[in-house]
């Protein structure tokens, strides 16, 4: 069984913020910012991507919920929302799970990726690629 999975039957202990009969949200191990959650559905699936519609929508809801929790209790009004989705894209844990980052600064949370410079034939490429 998955650490999610785990934490979701209460087989391992975690510091929990939010529950309903089908997502958990609870603080992350390792705190990017003070406040850092994850919200995951109590059944498992591997990634975003595995989700059925009906869970998709309500994970979404249930951190909108948790993000109004700690804007409300820690006094932070900015968060990234992230989902590493796939072992390149980071993804340790393959149990979904969303994570809420207080931001209360510029720079609490950096992305240092470049950005591509696509000439206007390239994007309609590309644009071509992925709708036809
Ligand atoms: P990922 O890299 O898969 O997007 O995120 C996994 C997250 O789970 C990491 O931020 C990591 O700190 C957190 N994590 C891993 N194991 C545990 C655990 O046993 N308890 C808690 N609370 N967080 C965990
Ligand atoms: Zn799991």
């Amino acid at each position: 069984m998955c650490i999610f999975c785990k934490i979701a039957n209460k087989e391992i202990p975690s510091y929990i913020i939010y529950e309903d009969d089908k997502f958990l949200a609870f603080l992350d191990l390792s705190q990017v910012t003070i406040g850092h959650t994850l919200v995951v559905p109590k059944k498992h699936f591997a990634n975003l991507l595995e989700l059925d519609e009906e869970t998709a929508k309500e994970a979404l809801n249930v951190t909108r919920k948790v993000a109004l929790l700690l804007k409300e209790k820690l006094n932070v009004f900015d968060f990234n929302i992230v989902n590493n989705c796939g072992e390149k894209a980071g993804q340790s844990v393959h149990h979904f799970h969303i994570h809420i980052i207080p931001i209360y600064k510029k720079g609490d949370l950096e992305f240092n990726a470049q950005s591509n410079k696509l000439s206007e034939a390239e994007f309609k490429k590309l644009h071509n690629k992925i709708i036809k």
